[in-house]
């Protein structure tokens, strides 16, 4: 029975894409860059379980990089780093798909390393007056696609 429900939850990655299986934008927890590494952030940080945080500039559409959780590790809360500082010191890259990529295709691109395990979730707003421009609208992780595939959640620890 599982083996069934776990091809056939393969069968379907082609069908579903990155938009239907993401967190959206508004529930992702994020940092702006202009953060202190004070005790209050990084207790924050810490609570919200996370082993990625996206760091943005300005508005939280503009994601410049991201925080992973061991570059906290020879952080000194006592010693008010600002993100900046760290985020200049790491320079972790990040990942953007569009929205229509369908999920085998996204899960190929996690396999083969070339997205790390998140990706930003990205379109083309065309709609108003001006020029079109990019989007982002929500994060897509491995454990996403995973879930889709084994048609069930995984119970983080
Ligand atoms: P983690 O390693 O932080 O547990 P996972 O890759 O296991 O993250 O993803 C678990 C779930 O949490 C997924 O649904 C993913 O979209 C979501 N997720 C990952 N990072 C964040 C974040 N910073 N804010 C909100 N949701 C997140």
């Amino acid at each position: 029975k599982d083996e069934v429900n776990i091809i056939s939850g393969a069968l379907e990655l082609r069908k579903k894409t990155v938009a239907d299986v993401m967190t959206k934008l508004e529930d992702v927890f994020m940092l702006p860059i202009s953060s202190v590494l004070d005790f209050e952030t990084m207790s924050e940080i810490i609570k919200s379980g996370y082993s990625r945080i996206p760091v943005y500039e300005n508005s939280r559409g503009n994601i410049v990089t991201v925080l992973f959780i061991k570059d906290l590790a020879f952080v000194d809360p006592d010693d008010n780093t600002p993100l900046r500082t760290l985020c200049q010191y790491y320079q972790n890259p990040c990942n953007f798909v569009f929205e229509d990529v369908t999920l085998d295709i996204m899960f190929k691109q996690f396999k083969d390393g070339h997205k790390g395990h998140m990706a930003f979730v990205h379109r083309i707003n065309n709609e108003g007056e001006g020029d079109p421009f990019y989007e982002t609208i929500g994060l897509v992780t491995l454990e996403d696609v995973i879930e889709e595939m084994i048609q069930a959640e995984i119970v983080d620890e």
